[in-house]
């Protein structure tokens, strides 16, 4: 690690690549009946799932995922992540 003394320093919070200005998924408590956006199972009322923020849009657009889609889609944001640490 050679810093060099006159390099800038960032300023302000440091930027992530998920969770930006949109938010990140958060765990929501179903209100009415609706589904998984993916693999269109029924969510009853009472049950929580994964809201997931759409770029560009507000939360209340937000896709709502069941736990097995969450867990797949954190899978392939962990194969994503990898690819971009490569960079
Ligand atoms: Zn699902």
């Amino acid at each position: 690690m050679n810093k060099p003394k006159n390099k800038p320093k960032p300023k302000g919070k440091v930027p992530s690549l998920i969770g930006g200005k949109n938010g990140r998924p958060k765990r929501v408590a179903v209100g009415k009946e609706s589904k998984c956006y993916r693999c269109k199972a029924i969510f009853q009322k009472g049950q929580t799932c994964v809201a997931i923020p759409q770029t560009g849009y507000s939360f209340s657009t937000a896709k709502r995922v069941c736990d097995e889609c969450f867990q797949s889609i954190l899978e392939q944001t962990d194969k994503d992540l990898e690819e971009i640490r490569k960079l």
